[in-house]
């Protein structure tokens, strides 16, 4: 038990962060918040306002997480780190490589930093992303750590996520725990995604599990309140973990809209046409065990509604937007961003064959896709290309086993951590299209790092919960670039299960992205 505690942060100034620096402030114990904030004038005017309120119990450095000395000044006497800065979209679609810096290299250097302390190393929770799942639909709208880790095709995003978080995995911190946020819904986001064409990426039936910001920074509060008065169970730690809102918050893209354009007098099918957003190629899923990071640390208490209505409190001009009529604003606020060079209709229109088929297949699927709502089928109501489902049970917790949503982890998971050997990790291999190079192992010794051998070849060493529980394989085929995914399914039946789900078996594309002059290709 601690009575004071020192919280370093980065990310303190993004949609997350706030709300958890401020929850911070609400514990005693917490005698300071380390934060690091770039030099830059809207950080700095964060950083001031953060010092009016709080005094000397923020201590702000300026610097870039790029910078190992400012990395080692950050954690200096921490006795928690918590690491959520990131380059997350739509920034990370126009800065590839400031979104590599920040979310891979930062990573790296701030792990360093707090192993060099050694003995006397902060507890380092990192914040990884729901983006390194992967694109899911209907057949698979459920997911739980240990999935495969499917980078979406071109998404630098979910690329730099999955190399920081496999940095932490393989590393010799003493103390660590990778929190996978999902989509998390917080009160610049209106205001954020009508300038860009991201919105135009959300399949309309893509499965979402929203969480607040606010609920985020609780979970974050009772983490450090529960572990620093001695109450934390000793094996929550070295795992990782998904952040999800619960029951109340899983929809789909379209039931999102929809709810959004409702406090402005709209609905998904007044503001938008079926043809404007992507067919695949996004992330996003409903979680199978968002409720164990819950169970821990009860922080789940908003849902989309509480959300939306705080917003409209917010800003009242929301509501005279309702006075208009539905077509002069889907023209006024919506339209315009069909041009945006982030929106899938811009790259139809100029031709960018890359990202046509990275998500929508092929110019015929974009050509095939019903300008009317009556035509295309929206899972929320219950309808399928080829038919029907009821959604109602689809999105029932309890039978997503006997209803085919739980996905083949390649070793008997029936068995206890404390049981599995060799033999598990052998299997493990094999469903991944590799083999496990050694020999033997401690039965139930999930980190200490073994070696194996992916198909092409690649050799590695990984910890058994790096590959059997967190979803990781070859460092170097499996974590773009290239998205080889076409490919590697061919010969890896961890991947196949999810990905035919969205590509056919006749796709034979390898994705390249030049960051440098932001030109992408595909090779055939
Ligand atoms: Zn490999």
């Amino acid at each position: 038990m601690k009575d004071k505690v020192v919280v370093a942060m980065t990310g303190a100034s993004g949609n997350m962060g706030m709300e958890t620096l401020s929850q911070l402030m609400e514990l005693d114990r917490v005698v300071r918040v380390k934060a690091l904030l770039l030099n830059e004038r809207r950080e700095r005017r964060y950083a001031r306002a953060v010092r009016k309120k709080y005094k000397d119990r923020v201590q702000i450095i300026f610097g870039n997480i790029a910078d190992m000395e400012k990395c080692r000044e950050l954690v200096k006497d921490a006795d928690y780190v918590l690491h959520l800065a990131a380059v997350i979209p739509p920034m990370a679609d126009h800065y590839p490589k400031e979104t590599d810096d920040c979310n891979r290299l930062g990573t790296i250097n701030l792990v360093n930093a707090v192993q060099e302390l050694g003995d006397k190393q902060p507890k380092f929770v990192h914040i990884s992303t729901v983006a390194i799942y992967g694109n899911r639909n209907y057949k698979h709208p459920w997911g739980r750590v240990g999935d495969p880790l499917i980078s979406s095709v071109y998404d630098e995003y979910s690329a730099s996520k999955i190399k920081g978080e496999r940095y932490v995995l393989d590393s010799d911190l003493a103390c660590w725990a990778v929190l996978r946020q999902t989509g998390m819904l917080h009160s610049r986001m209106l205001t954020n995604n009508m300038k860009d064409g991201l919105m135009f990426h959300t399949c309309f039936n893509a499965p979402i599990e929203w969480v607040t910001a606010r609920d985020s920074g609780r979970l974050l509060k009772n983490l450090v309140e529960k572990d620093a008065s001695g109450q934390l169970d000793e094996k929550f730690w070295k795992k990782c973990y998904n952040i999800g809102g619960g029951a109340r918050n899983r929809v789909t893209g379209y039931d999102t809209f929809d709810q959004g354009f409702e406090i402005i007098g709209g609905s998904t099918e007044k503001f938008m046409k079926p043809q404007w957003n992507s067919l695949r190629n996004f992330h996003c899923m409903w979680f199978e065990d968002s409720d164990v990071l819950n169970d821990y640390f009860d922080f789940q208490k908003e849902d989309i509604k509480d959300y939306w209505t705080e917003i409209l409190k917010k800003h009242s001009y929301y509501r005279v937007a309702k006075l208009f009529p539905a077509g002069l604003i889907r023209k006024l606020a919506i339209e315009r961003l069909l041009k945006d060079e982030n929106a899938p209709r811009k790259w139809i229109a100029s031709d960018d064959a890359g990202k046509v088929r990275a998500f929508f297949g092929s110019p015929e699927n974009v050509t095939n896709m019903p300008e009317d709502w009556s035509k295309f089928p929206v899972l929320a109501k219950g309808q399928l290309a080829d038919g029907s489902i009821d959604y109602d049970e689809m999105r029932n917790l309890e039978h997503v086993k006997e209803n085919g949503y739980h996905l083949n982890h390649g070793y008997d998971e029936t068995k206890p951590d404390s049981e599995l050997d060799i033999e598990d990790m052998r299997d493990a291999a094999a469903f991944r299209g590799g083999r496990c190079l050694s020999e033997s192992m401690t039965k139930g010794d999930l980190y200490t790092k073994l070696e194996w051998e992916c198909h092409d070849g690649h050799r590695f060493f990984a910890s058994p919960y790096t590959v059997l529980k967190a979803g990781h394989w070859c460092p170097t085929c499996c974590q773009p670039q290239p998205w080889d995914y076409d490919r590697l399914s061919k010969f890896m039946p961890f991947y196949a299960q999810v990905w035919y789900d969205t590509h056919a078996k006749g796709e034979n594309r390898t994705y390249w992205y030049d960051r440098e002059h932001k030109a992408r290709f595909t090779k055939f």
